[in-house]
């Protein structure tokens, strides 16, 4: 019942603060509708059972099981997850959709800020990234545009990189090549 409780606590808080996050972005959208997966029996009962407060039930599940049913279910439904748009191995991996990219980045940000707390620094989200999300089979350019955000993020701050004019100039510039 704890678990339960703690749980739904920390999807409704996580999904306002990506809200919050894609609301600068434009993204309003995105962020209204983010995770609500998390709701589904799947994906919920999985998480309550392998709840910590300190990192996700979803590597908690893998730890003790060797997979997360919880997980699965998430990136098919989920195009913010990079995986969602994974093909297989060898082939070539597709340009993620522009909102979705961003979606991603909001999700990325607040993640961090759920699980770090008050020790939440912006450099945070990319050293998890570099440690964690790089190795995501995903397209290059992909890659390139959270690299690039993430570094911008950490030494000039969110007010930097969480705005429509500056998200949409580098994804022009990464992703699609043009300027
Ligand atoms: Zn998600």
């Amino acid at each position: 019942m704890k678990k339960f409780v703690k749980h739904l606590g920390l999807v409704n808080k996580h999904r306002f603060e990506v809200f919050k996050l894609c609301c600068k972005c434009g993204l309003f959208w995105r962020g209204l509708t983010h995770d609500l997966s998390k709701y589904s029996p799947t994906e919920f009962w999985e998480s309550v059972k392998y709840f910590s407060g300190d990192h996700s039930p979803i590597v908690e599940s893998r730890r003790v099981n060797g997979y997360s049913l919880a997980w699965i279910h998430h990136k098919n439904r989920n195009k913010h997850h990079l995986e969602y748009w994974f093909d297989r191995e060898n082939a070539q991996q597709m340009i993620i959709p522009y909102k979705y990219v961003v979606e991603s980045l909001c999700d990325k940000i607040a993640a961090t800020k759920c699980y770090k707390k008050k020790e939440y620094k912006p450099y945070m989200v990319l050293d998890y990234y570099n440690r964690v999300d790089c190795h995501i089979p995903a397209n290059p350019k992909i890659h390139s545009f959270f690299k690039t955000v993430l570094t911008d993020l950490a030494n000039n701050g969110e007010k930097y990189v969480l705005n429509k004019k500056y998200l949409k100039q580098k994804y022009n510039e990464i992703v699609l090549e043009k300027n």
